[in-house]
């Protein structure tokens, strides 16, 4: 169709320089004015032997006909205009298709032309609502539960990433991530002034991964960090096409960045070890590789059903109850929207994710034993603060598992009905009396539940202040 259409534009092109019109051609090559015109509007394909002709007659050899690209730059947006009003997107706004006259301005035509290159460019950006990124984000949790939480070619990849610098054993330290970076040929920069919507941005052209500053205190989080802008190198992403793909690239950075901090290995040595002591202890494993008790938490899931045979489950719940992050393929059953989201769903008050906030001695994890409709679970809660408030981070296994845990001999058992709203979720009937009708509450508003990203290169980040940091930091 292009082809036709740059064909068509051709042959007006030479026609009108060599001064004939659509009849005075016509007669020439033996065919009506009006057939030429059919040719010259794409809306008919001439023969060779035809196009032969049409060559002799306005004086050039038949390949400058034939040639594909557009004869002036004008014809260029003539086509592109065409070729636009016939895609799907624009056909769904059950819009008229302009044809590109000689009356039409070239400044109308490259209007015309920009906006529709502008709206097939956000058509193609997935701009997701909080629904489709909630259903993006589900559909992943899904699938990872099919593969137990497992992604073995990026173990591979991160066991070769860290002995690449000789590192065998404990935590991975900074130094041995700066020489990983550059062994990628980058140099890792810490600066006060990253775009406040950007982790880390990289410079391709310079070879430089800007973090923030090395002052920063929280963990492991600038190793990730850097391990997680290094990963998108090595995983060989390109600009995420839909928020799907950018979930899925978050969550391998994610896994690949984990997986260097507690390689695969040394994680499995470590933990089977205290498997066959019985003596399974999410704050251990932590203290180990010197990473935060949720990552820790975290990758104990990619490894506990692969490497150590029992299914998990995991969760990071707010002191409100709704949960942050959760994973499990032990059967416990999450609370879930209609969606099957389970992102800012409250989970049980009975569940140790929550009882744990009421203890006043947390400085250990609090064990407890949970019976559900789905049977009994056995989970260890740490509680942590941050500005945004207090959360929990919870790692738990059906009953049969818990032989191998620390803890295990707790006498906290509790009993959980829920989803069944008696359980815990409808005051009492003399309350609901009480207040029913008389009162108002306004809901916080969670910054973790899903909301649309802004469109951009990558979704969620300013390009101009990215741009413009880049520049800046290039000349100095
Ligand atoms: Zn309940």
């Amino acid at each position: 169709m292009d082809d036709l259409a740059t064909l068509g534009k051709r042959i007006r092109h030479f026609r009108t320089e060599a001064d004939l019109t659509l009849d005075q051609l016509g007669a020439r090559i033996g065919i009506a004015g009006s057939q030429l015109s059919l040719i010259e509007n794409a809306q008919r394909e001439p023969r060779l032997s035809l196009l032969s002709s049409i060559a002799t007659a306005v004086g050039v050899p038949v390949a400058a006909l034939l040639d594909e690209a557009p004869p002036t730059p004008r014809a260029g947006l003539e086509i592109e205009l065409t070729r636009m009003q016939q895609s799907p997107v624009y056909a769904s706004l059950g819009l008229p298709s302009i044809r590109p006259s000689r009356a039409m301005t070239d400044e109308v035509l490259e209007t015309l032309v920009g906006l529709h290159q502008e709206l097939a460019r956000r058509s193609r950006e997935a701009i997701a609502t909080p629904e489709e990124a909630r259903r993006a984000n589900t559909e992943l949790r899904q699938s990872m539960r099919t593969l137990d939480n497992h992604l073995p070619a990026i173990e591979e990849l991160a066991e070769e990433t860290v002995r690449s610098v000789g590192h065998t054993t404990g935590a991975l330290t900074h130094r041995s991530v700066s020489r990983i970076a550059e062994r990628l040929g980058f140099e890792l920069v810490h600066v006060g002034d990253l775009p406040h919507s950007a982790r880390s941005v990289t410079d391709l052209e310079n070879g430089r991964i800007y973090l923030p500053p090395a002052s920063i205190p929280g963990g492991h989080g600038l190793r990730s960090m850097a391990l997680q802008a290094m990963a998108h190198r090595l995983l060989g992403h390109t600009s995420p096409q839909s928020y799907a793909d950018f979930l899925q690239q978050r969550l391998e950075i994610n896994y690949f960045a984990a997986a260097c901090l507690m390689p695969k290995t040394q994680s499995v040595e470590f933990l089977q070890e205290a498997k066959n002591n019985r003596n399974i202890a999410v704050e251990d494993f932590r203290d180990a590789f010197g990473v935060t008790h949720e990552a820790a938490a975290l990758r104990f899931t990619n490894l506990a059903t692969a490497h150590l045979d029992m299914t998990v489950h995991f969760l990071r719940v707010g002191d409100d109850g709704a949960v942050y992050k959760a994973y499990e393929n032990d059967g416990l059953r999450l609370p879930v929207d209609v969606t099957g989201s389970t992102e800012g769903q409250f989970v049980c008050r009975y569940w140790s994710s929550r009882v744990a906030f009421t203890r006043t001695n947390r400085t250990t994890e609090f064990y407890q034993y949970t019976d559900t409709p789905e049977g009994t679970f056995f989970d260890a809660t740490q509680t942590g603060t941050t500005s945004a408030g207090e959360f929990s981070i919870t790692i738990g296994v059906p009953f049969a598992h818990s032989k191998w845990f620390r803890g295990r001999e707790t006498t906290n058992r509790l009993a959980s009905r829920c989803p069944d709203e008696n359980c815990c979720r409808k005051p009492e009937k003399d309350l609901t009396a009480r207040w029913s009708g008389k009162a108002w509450s306004s809901a916080k508003l969670h910054a973790h539940i899903l909301s649309p990203l802004p469109s951009g290169t990558f979704p969620g980040v300013d390009d101009r202040e990215l741009y413009e940091f880049l520049q800046s930091h290039a000349q100095s």
